[in-house]
Parts: structure tokens; sequence; C-alpha cells
């Protein structure tokens, strides 16, 4: 089979190869995969601006149907649709695995980053961390599963979003856009999302779309007085930071309302750290929670918020390609053009 392959440590070294196809072990199935997203974090292993083991097949976001059994599997059936989590290799021993979050383990190496993923036509996963799909997603929704889970685990299970909120989501990204749309679904009473002149056109209307209430471009307007405007000078109840850049996150502190809450989703890239306006932050008394990855429980939520309609996620994707064609699609993301696009290995 034809496989998009990292091969090693460095800038670029990404090839399409022909690789053997996988063997399911025991506890294992092996997934016919039908669409796979690309996520920032795909572009950032291209860049070597992530964590990643070499050498594997690329990518995480995926849904499939189920062609082969291992040995002890029970409970799923060839043919099923489904969806899996990424936290393969979480050790089940320690602190963090023992206290129901295997997916901030540090021996966690999912497919696509440290073991091989969906760009290609088979993938092999544990049974254990599948999702079975209900008839009316379709595989090119369920692809966007994975991040989305990203952001109710984020929204809903740690920040913990109330009715009524105010939401400022910072980064019109995937991760960004998916955030406001949960946030809308979640009942937030106002969403407002920013970004650079850059995202202006595509991205931040893309944000009124699906459901934002205001939207900033931090290019022309000044965001802290936006905010501020909203919500009648007390600042918002939830900041989500989605975007990364050191700007947006020491704005952060500054846009979110005494007592508010700050939720990080965003990846730096900056091995030095970044900037956090530490007086203002602690007279402000926000909480500030960092929100890594997903919850076997977040992605049942989403299962059941696109089943009912209430995320449709569909509505991100701006691309549809064959995965033969992953150079052209991944460079037209980089370059800004594009928000979610799925590929299919059959097309
Ligand atoms: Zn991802
Ligand atoms: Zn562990």
């Amino acid at each position: 089979m034809k496989a998009v392959v990292k091969t090693g440590k460095g800038k670029g070294l990404l090839e399409w190869r022909d690789v053997p196809e996988p063997k399911v072990g025991p506890g294992d199935v092996k997934i016919k995969v039908k669409a796979v997203s690309v996520c920032g974090s795909d572009i950032h292993i291209w860049h070597d601006a992530h964590p990643y083991w070499p050498p594997m097949i690329l990518g995480h976001e995926f849904s499939g149907e189920i062609v082969e059994l291992g040995p002890g599997v029970e409970g799923w059936k060839l043919g099923e649709r489904v969806v899996s989590e990424t936290r393969t290799g979480a050790c089940g021993a320690c602190p963090a695995c023992q206290a129901g979050a295997p997916q901030v383990c540090k021996m966690k190496r999912p497919p696509g980053i440290g073991r091989d993923g969906a760009f290609t036509d088979y993938l092999v996963m544990p049974a254990r961390l599948l999702h079975k799909l209900p008839d009316n997603i379709s595989y090119e929704q369920a692809s966007m599963i994975e991040p989305t889970a990203c952001c109710v685990y984020g929204l809903i299970e740690r920040v913990r979003i109330n009715a009524g909120e105010t939401v400022v989501v910072q980064g019109p990204g995937p991760i960004g856009l998916l955030t406001a749309m949960v946030a809308r679904a979640a009942g937030a009473s106002k969403v407002i999302v920013s970004g650079t002149a850059r995202s202006a056109g595509l991205k931040l209307q893309k944000a009124l779309e699906i459901g934002a209430t205001r939207v900033v471009n931090v290019g022309e307007e000044d965001l802290e007085k936006a905010v501020l405007a909203e919500t009648h000078d007390v600042g918002a109840d939830i900041v989500m930071e989605c975007s990364g850049s050191p700007g947006a996150i020491e704005q952060s502190f500054k846009i979110v309302k005494r007592l508010g809450k700050i939720g990080v989703l965003g990846i730096s890239g900056k091995k030095e750290g970044v900037m956090v306006p530490w007086d203002v932050a602690l007279f402000k008394a926000p909480a500030v929670t960092f929100c890594f990855s997903s919850s076997w429980t977040a992605w049942e939520t989403v299962i059941r918020m696109i089943s009912s309609g209430i995320l449709p996620v569909e509505k991100l994707i701006t691309h549809r390609e064959s995965l033969a064609k992953w150079h052209e699609v991944m460079t037209v993301l980089e370059s800004g053009k594009g928000i979610k696009a799925v590929m299919s290995p059959e097309a």
C-alpha cells in the first residue's frame, strides 16, 4: 500500500512510499481508512516543530471500517464503522494513567506521531480505543471527531463552560473554529473569535458562519477594547487560547474578567517559552487550565453532538482530495488558504 512516511528527524523528510500492510496482534483491529483529515500538528511534524518518533506513517484524525479482528477481540464485528482514540502506548501504570488521564501519559505514542498512522490504506489500532459511529455520521465528519474531542474536553470537561457565559476564542484555525462551535452548542451567550489579518478573509468569515457573534481582526482592531465593549467593561468569562501566538497568550490575561477562566489549546512551538504578564494575572486571579488532548467521555459527547446535528463540523471542510494529493493539500493549508482538508485513500 502507499503511505505518507516521515522518514527521520529533521525538516521535510516526508515521502510517498510503498509499505507493507500492517498485521494485527492480540487485541487489535485492522481498519480500512475511509477518511483522514489533516491536523496542524501534521504540518508541524513536516517542519520538525512538534514531537514525533520516526519512521512512521503520518495522520491521526481518521475514520474507517473494521476489516480484520486480532486474537481475543470481543464486541466488534467486521464491517463496523469506527473512529479511534489516539492514546496508544499509554502505560496504564503511571500516576496520570492511574488517575484516569492516559492522554497525558509520557509513554503515549499516538498513531501518526509515535507509530504508524492513517495517511495510507490500512492501520492497526487496539480495539479498546475504538468508538462506534452512528449511521448518520459520515466518514468525512467522523475524521474530525478527534480534534473536536480535544475542544469538548477543553471547554466543557476542563474549563467547565456554563450556559450564558461569554467566550473569546483566540486563533481561528480548525481548533479555534471547532471550539467556537462547541461554545455555541454549549450555550455561550457571546462567542468572539479573533485572528490576524492573514486569517481575516477565509477564517474569520467562517467563524461568523458557524456561530461566532463577533470577529476581531487584530491587525485592524484592538481586541482588548472590543472585548470590553462586548462585555460591559467586565472582560470575558472565558478565553480559549487556540493560537499559540505569544502576543495572544499575553493578551489572554488582559481580556479575561477578574476570576474568569483561561483554557489553553494552542501550541506555541517556542522552545524558549512565552511571556505572561504575571502581576496582571495575579491581581485578576483567573483559573488557567491547560487542556492537552482528550478523554473517552469527550469522544462519546462529540459523537452524540455531531449525530444530533448541533455540531456541523463538516462546515469547516474547505478541501476534499485523494490521499495521493497529500503534498498539494498540506501546502495549501500551510499557506492559510484552507481550513480543514479531508483526504481519502480510495478517491
Ligand atoms: Zn490533530
Ligand atoms: Zn501512563
